[in-house]
């Protein structure tokens, strides 16, 4: 926690506003809304999930409709898809930004145009923090005119030629997870361009109540709305941000460092000066043969030292949830999955750890 959080979740019991209503969530929105800037409309609700369920809601995705998805990303950006009742179609990876690959993403779409559906939207990703192929995934989708929905769950404060993630989208998500950059202790939001977008989340996120004087509804909502208590650790965790990126981005420093003259270990890195990573998670990929091998060498030397590395996202098209799903790609992402591991990356590292971790990385190479 940044210091304030306690501060503004006080001010919500002193008031007795502890539940969906409350001036820390309407401060929290207004917050974000200039943090984003762009004209950014903000709907805080209970999760980046529900966020990302309410985007296929708003573009009317109903059962059948083809919704593409990237592959490599963590479960939740594709489990909203079957909520709908929806296809999801799963589109690879480039290997620059590990997100969105224009060819494939292209080939996709193709194909639900030949089964005679154009899909309802495209949910791209900022895997760990680092920005897509902003440009080429925007000229695609205003070309075949299907709107994006990105799944900036990872990505707060990165940007694409000085633009923040979370204001690409028609519809944009971030999550404030635990495991996040910052934390509402579960959280998330909607963002969009225009107040109509707005509104209608909040009504779908409080069960469709409508305006009537009775409990009148015609269509299904969500108990989807943050509380007051965690917007108010919102407020004071974004008083935090800039802090908590500046160490993610030492943090990857640090690795660079380490890794500058390896051969066989690749860290994961910012493709050009376009790109700006929060850099959430530090991953690395271990290149030649004998990976399985490495990269479980790798991991053991950490956790017999109390340190815990965690595998890659595992693709969606590897799931066993989605098999029966179409995949459009080379397996780019497969391959990455099979080569990488995430490092230790929290903004908590002290020097302390981070001399261990040197000694580890230092004694397995040699
Ligand atoms: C965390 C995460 C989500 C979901 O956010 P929650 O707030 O945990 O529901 C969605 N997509 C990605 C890529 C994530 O990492």
């Amino acid at each position: 926690m940044g210091g304030n959080e306690l501060k503004y979740i006080q001010d919500a019991f002193d008031t007795n506003w502890i539940s969906q209503y409350g001036s820390n969530i309407n401060e929290f929105e207004s917050v974000l809304e200039n943090y984003l800037g762009n004209n950014s409309f903000v709907t805080a609700l209970s999760s980046g999930t529900a966020a990302i369920h309410l985007a296929l809601r708003l573009l009317n995705v109903e059962e059948d409709d083809f919704v593409i998805c990237q592959s490599f990303t963590f479960v939740a950006s594709a489990n909203p898809v079957l909520y709908q009742k929806a296809i999801p179609v799963f589109v690879d990876s480039e290997t620059s930004t590990w997100n969105l690959c224009p060819n494939a993403l292209e080939d996709a779409i193709k194909y639900c145009l030949k089964q005679g559906k154009k899909p309802k939207a495209i949910i791209t990703v900022s895997l760990y923090g680092m920005p897509f192929m902003v440009d080429e995934i925007l000229e695609i989708s205003r070309r075949y005119e299907i709107p994006i929905i990105e799944d900036s769950a990872e990505a707060l404060g990165s940007t694409y030629k000085d633009k923040p993630c979370g204001t690409f989208g028609d519809l944009s998500v971030t999550s404030f997870n635990g495991n996040k950059i910052i934390t509402t202790s579960g959280g998330g939001i909607l963002v969009s361009r225009n107040q109509k977008y707005k509104d209608e989340a909040l009504y779908l996120a409080t069960q469709a109540k409508e305006n009537r004087k009775y409990y009148s509804h015609s269509e299904v909502g969500y108990n989807y709305r943050m509380s007051n208590i965690s917007a108010g650790i919102g407020r004071g965790q974004m008083e935090v941000l800039k802090g908590r990126i500046s160490k993610r981005r030492e943090n990857h420093d640090f690795y660079k460092e380490i890794f500058k003259n390896w051969e066989n270990i690749n860290l994961f890195e910012e493709p050009g000066k376009d790109f700006f990573s929060n850099y959430w998670l530090n991953t690395i990929t271990i290149e030649g043969n004998n990976i399985e091998i490495t990269k479980e060498n790798l991991k053991r030397n950490f956790s017999e030292n109390n340190i815990e590395t965690r595998y890659l996202w595992k693709p969606m098209h590897l799931q066993p949830l989605f098999e029966k799903y179409k995949f459009f790609g080379s397996n780019v992402c497969g391959i990455i999955f099979d080569r990488g591991l995430c490092l230790p990356s929290g903004t908590n590292l002290t020097d302390g750890d981070k001399d261990k971790i040197r000694n580890i990385l230092i004694s397995f190479r040699s």
